[in-house]
């Protein structure tokens, strides 16, 4: 295996950037996303020698090569060490469990925050923390939340010493434990601000202070979004842990990936690049399907964004779908380019048959509205005594339709569903379909009577950042 990767814009206006450069980078300055400019390759005997092997070796293995010499070894082992022997409460990390003949679940929740955001950002942020500290430099991250990534990004950045984080919320909109999930951790650093506003608002205000170039530098502004490269690369990890312990690579398998932003299921395409014996990936959407459409109509057509029961995937574009659209595209960034800024302009692109065939190779695509995640839901629970959440449902959905449509080759290969979040998140929907409300996890068990902390502040940019300015220790 080649030890170093360097790192491109799909836009093509940057090249050989090292993974540090990426890694605090988040978006390309010409607008586009990073990629590795090769995929590092597993052998059938390499992926042989780590079958066994623990979920943090197996980290090291995948993750290495994406990092070459930018962190020595001695220091990647112990972070991977640190992340993911002691932020997670179930011994495997990321275990599966078997619901039917050759289907399998795996649970990704096992995390702080209970949803599998928490495998790829406790990684960004010691990541962060330890580049950070060899410049000599601290960062502000500000970010905003409509419930669920905010609590993964503060868990992921609260023990980080060169990080500031400050997250917006709209006050009284969230649910109470999405709330309390950010506001209960009292540390120095987190910053939270229940905005008197909506979700919308809170996005704009965020990208006001990115947009304000001063403002910008002298804060130190930094984000932690669905587009860095390197939650991309941890998020490869658990695809490789999960094939190995189903017998890869003498056996292929499928996943079925509940999908909003594309950057999961990216990561399974790039397992798949690497080696990785992957049979077919399935895409399930809620209503908010564009994704969906576009497998079925060769069109990627924007349109308003609807609430539904699987709130993570409501979704009006899928950001992270440019890196595929990159490789598809034979890595031709003028060609991306254009259909990019086509699809800025006028909200629509799209693909000629030859692309298609080969995305439709590559993925298969299933939509599931609220009525059939409720139903999902309770069928599987009834089946199994296995509770699903609303996205995990959805995800299943989408499996269980591409094997009966002959999208699988056969029962030979295993499907795996991902569980992205524990059912105890989305206590509504989960009584809507089952008629009861889950615990939560013990470590969570008493979420109710911690303390909580947070600022409420009035729906205006001026203030935000007065509050940002006055309470960074990055400036
Ligand atoms: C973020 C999220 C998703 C969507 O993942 P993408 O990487 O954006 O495709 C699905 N389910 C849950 C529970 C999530 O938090």
């Amino acid at each position: 295996m080649q030890m170093t990767t360097t790192y491109f814009s799909t836009r093509g206006g940057e090249t050989g950037l090292s993974f540090t450069d990426v890694l605090l980078g988040g978006l390309a300055r010409d607008g586009g996303l990073y990629l590795p400019e090769s995929w590092p390759q597993f052998s059938a005997g390499e992926l042989k020698a780590l079958s066994g092997a623990s979920y943090s070796d197996i980290a090291y293995h995948v993750m290495k090569p994406f990092i070459g010499d930018d962190i020595p070894d001695e220091a990647l082992k112990k972070i991977i060490a640190d992340v993911y022997g002691q932020n997670f409460s179930h011994a495997a990390v990321a275990p599966l469990v078997q619901i039917g003949p050759s289907g399998w679940i795996m649970e990704l929740f096992h995390g702080p925050t209970i949803a599998f955001k928490d495998y790829a950002l406790q990684m960004l942020g010691r990541l962060f923390d330890y580049v950070l500290e060899q410049k000599g430099q601290r960062v502000t991250i500000v970010g905003a939340t409509s419930g669920d990534t905010g609590s993964a990004a503060i868990e992921a950045c609260k023990s980080c010493k060169n990080i500031d984080i400050f997250i917006l919320h709209p006050h009284g909109r969230t649910s109470d434990v999405q709330r309390r999930q950010m506001t209960s951790v009292i540390a120095p650093n987190v910053h939270n601000i229940a905005l008197e506003g909506t979700f919308d608002d809170c996005q704009d205000h965020v990208k006001a202070m990115f947009g304000d170039e001063a403002f910008r530098t002298d804060m130190n502004l930094s984000a932690v979004n669905s587009i860095n490269w390197a939650r991309i690369m941890a998020q490869i990890v658990y695809y490789v842990s999960a094939a190995l312990s189903l017998g890869t690579p003498d056996r292929p398998v499928s996943f079925a990936v509940p999908t909003g932003n594309f950057g999961n299921v990216f990561a399974a395409y790039a397992a798949k690049q690497m080696g990785l014996p992957i049979d077919k990936l399935i895409i399930g959407s809620n209503r908010n399907d564009i994704l969906t459409r576009f497998f079925d109509s060769g069109e990627m057509k924007k349109t308003g964004v609807e609430p539904s029961l699987s709130p993570s995937m409501d979704i009006q574009i899928s950001s992270n779908f440019e890196r595929y659209l990159c490789d598809l595209m034979g890595r031709d960034a003028k060609a991306l380019t254009k259909t990019m800024t086509a699809f800025k302009d006028t909200g629509h692109f799209e693909l000629g048959d030859n692309l298609m065939k080969q995305a439709r190779s590559d993925f298969a695509a299933y939509a599931c509205d609220d009525e059939t995640t409720l139903a999902m839901m309770r069928e599987c629970y009834e089946a199994t005594g296995y509770l699903l959440d609303p996205h995990t449902a959805v995800g299943l959905y989408a499996g269980w339709k591409a094997r009966e449509n002959g999208d699988i080759s056969d029962l030979s290969v295993p499907l795996i569903a991902l569980a992205c979040a524990h059912p105890a998140k989305f206590p509504d929907a989960v009584e809507k379909a089952v008629g009861g409300r889950p615990p939560l996890p013990a470590h969570l068990a008493d979420l109710f009577e911690r303390e909580e902390k947070y600022d409420v502040l009035a729906n205006d940019l001026e203030s935000v950042k007065t509050y940002v300015k006055t309470n960074t220790n990055a400036a």
